[in-house]
């Protein structure tokens, strides 16, 4: 598919999505984050926005606290906030801010109906992109690609994942909110940093791939 003929089907999509009230959070001012990436073979999933980030005006991901601290993550393999959200489509598990967490810690975890519902955007994604890489974010999104293990077995590695939208590398990463300690432990740290030198790798090398096709 050509850049514009992809970034035709991604403005249609957006504009379905950013249109969808099946879940009825809509009441609480919730409505669905977007991604303004168009031409790209690379998307990251994270697992719900927060409360910050679906409000009419803002409708971005990791807007917030945690994408402060992914986006510093980023900034260490030289890919700048800016760059990343032109380059990379943003999705997510589910779309829409779920709510808080009924212990009043974090945000609440979308329940099963929410992430089959908002699964149907996601498969259309993967369809639309065929994404050449995957980048899960969290637990969550990460079992959406990947056998369930724990955080050590999976972070810090390339592993391949078939999906709607063919195959794909898939390089997942931890989930950057304050709510997850698994960071912090100088093991899991020292994995957060290999998984990404990896992703600069392999961006750097999508990236080059399409300059080069372009300029051809
Ligand atoms: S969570 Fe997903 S399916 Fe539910 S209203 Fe938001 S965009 Fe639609």
């Amino acid at each position: 598919m050509t850049r514009s003929a992809l970034a035709r089907k991604l403005d249609a999509h957006c504009a379905a999505l950013g249109a969808c009230r099946q879940c009825g959070l809509e009441d609480a001012g919730v409505v669905p984050i977007l991604s303004p990436a168009r031409a790209t073979r690379v998307m990251l999933i994270g697992q719900a926005p927060g409360q910050v980030e679906t409000g009419e005006g803002e409708r971005r991901a990791f807007a917030g606290r945690a994408g402060k601290t992914m986006f510093r993550w980023l900034a260490r393999i030289g890919v700048d906030e800016a760059t990343f959200r032109t380059r990379v489509y943003i999705a997510a598990v589910t779309r829409c801010y779920p709510g808080p967490h009924p212990s009043g810690r974090g945000d609440r975890v979308p329940s099963k109906s929410e992430q089959a519902r908002c699964g149907t955007w996601l498969e259309a994604e993967l369809e639309i992109i065929r994404p050449r890489l995957l980048i899960p974010v969290g637990k969550l999104a990460i079992e959406k690609f990947l056998p369930s293990a724990p955080l050590d077995q999976l972070i810090g590695r390339v592993h391949e994942a078939d999906h709607a939208g063919g195959h794909s590398r898939v390089i997942p990463l931890p989930h950057p909110s304050g709510a997850s300690s698994w960071v912090n432990a100088p093991r899991h740290r020292a994995l957060l940093e290999c998984a990404l030198d990896l992703l600069g790798v392999e961006l750097a090398a999508i990236w080059r791939a399409s300059a080069a096709r372009r300029s051809a």
